[in-house]
């Protein structure tokens, strides 16, 4: 007998959970989402955990792995270089002893991460060598492993990819009662196994549960630029020190990104003050930078968790009900091994190794009384 695994939410989380479900004939997969405020979508696409100053273990734990399945999925799907691309990362910085402290921290990492590839200390030239649009290139740190990713493109990829195998995908807002039943715009569904990849809706979807979930929304904008001029598959992204992030996708599309705000609840407006800043940011590292070359403003809302840490696993008291959320603004880069290590607790009931990437899920999760 077919199990009936039901996903809520098409952003990375569910899409990557969906792919590796695919694999699985013995499951019908259905993916709920209404499409509203995606993350996913609205990302900036920065793969590159390496350098990252946070201390939390386990997180790095997560995005190292993340980042490390990006290429065998990209591969198995056939997607192009215009979804995901390993174009490396520079990383600079003004003072040359933090640019060789950057430096010195790379070569220790990659001892454990080899995925972090070739490392280059690079003068301020070399940076503009690298990538022709700065006006006013710094000093950085290259590293080869880095990539970006279009986050929109590789969920699409990945939900035809599974489409074509065991899932059936329907848009709308879904709500579940007070046992977790699911109720969606045609009524009650059954399922074996319910899997809420909701990101920052996953609070109140869980409330009539009476349970009430650790996880916050921060508002996030970037703004997107079409180029007259096109540059190569291979021009790396740049995450300057004390700018917003600069990321030449393929061929003339330039992101600039991108915002954290919070208090801002669930808004999805656009802001006209935030775009200039936005704006500002990309002109003082290409002075050439024009207003009218904005194509878009786009806004998402991620979710955040006390300790900005993810999480995701099965509901303490309810093993047919898994939750994911709280990726906050590493979420395509942690977000595909969590799509994997849920797939496989639906296909083998196992946990394994789940504490070196998460605190215990208990953490995120408490009564509502
Ligand atoms: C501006 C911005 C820039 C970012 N840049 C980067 C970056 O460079 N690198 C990086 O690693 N990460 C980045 N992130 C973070 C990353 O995008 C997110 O952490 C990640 O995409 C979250 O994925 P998710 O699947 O958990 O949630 P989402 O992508 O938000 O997907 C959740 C989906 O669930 C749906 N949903 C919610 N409730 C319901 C319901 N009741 N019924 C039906 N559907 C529902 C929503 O509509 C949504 O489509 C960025 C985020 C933003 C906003």
């Amino acid at each position: 007998m077919q199990k009936q695994v039901t996903i809520i939410g098409s952003g990375i989380v569910g899409a990557v959970t969906a792919f590796y479900l695919s694999a699985d004939p013995t499951l019908n997969v259905t993916i709920y989402d209404e499409g509203i405020g995606q993350a996913t979508k609205n990302s900036a696409g920065i793969i590159s955990p390496w350098l990252s100053k946070r201390r939390n273990q386990r997180w790095y734990e997560l995005a190292k792995a993340g980042a490390a399945l990006y290429p065998e999925i990209v591969q198995t799907v056939q997607m192009g270089y215009s979804v995901y691309q390993q174009a490396g990362t520079i990383v600079t910085r003004h003072d040359p002893t933090d640019l060789d402290a950057l430096y010195k921290l790379a070569t220790q990492r990659r001892q454990a991460a080899p995925q972090i590839g070739e490392i280059e200390k690079l003068t301020a030239t070399e940076v503009q060598e690298r990538i022709p649009l700065l006006t006013a290139p710094e000093p950085g740190v290259f590293i080869s492993g880095g990539a970006r990713v279009d986050g929109d493109k590789f969920a699409h990829n990945l939900l035809k990819y599974a489409e074509k195998r065991n899932l059936v995908r329907h848009k709308g807002k879904v709500t579940l009662g007070d046992q977790g039943q699911l109720l969606t715009q045609h009524g009650q569904q059954a399922y074996d196994t319910l899997i809420l990849a909701v990101g920052a809706w996953l609070k109140p979807l869980l409330l009539p549960m009476g349970i009430v979930a650790d996880v916050r929304p921060q508002k996030g904008q970037l703004i997107e630029l079409q180029l007259p001029e096109s540059w190569g598959d291979d021009v790396p992204v740049l995450m300057p020190e004390g700018e917003r992030d600069f990321i030449p996708f393929t061929r003339s599309k330039l992101v600039v990104g991108a915002t954290h705000e919070n208090d801002m609840g669930y808004d999805l407006q656009e802001s006209a003050l935030v775009e200039d800043d936005l704006f500002a940011s990309g002109v003082k590292l290409d002075s050439r930078l024009t207003k009218d070359q904005i194509s878009q403003v786009k806004v998402g809302t991620r979710a955040y968790t006390r300790d900005f840490a993810p999480f995701f696993g099965p509901l303490p008291d309810n093993p047919h009900i898994l939750v994911a959320s709280g990726l906050g603004s590493s979420g395509l880069t942690t977000g595909p091994m969590i799509g994997k290590l849920l797939a496989d607790y639906v296909q083998t009931g196992q946990q394994t190794d789940w504490d070196r990437y998460q605190l215990p899920i208990s953490t995120y999760l408490d009564d509502a009384d």
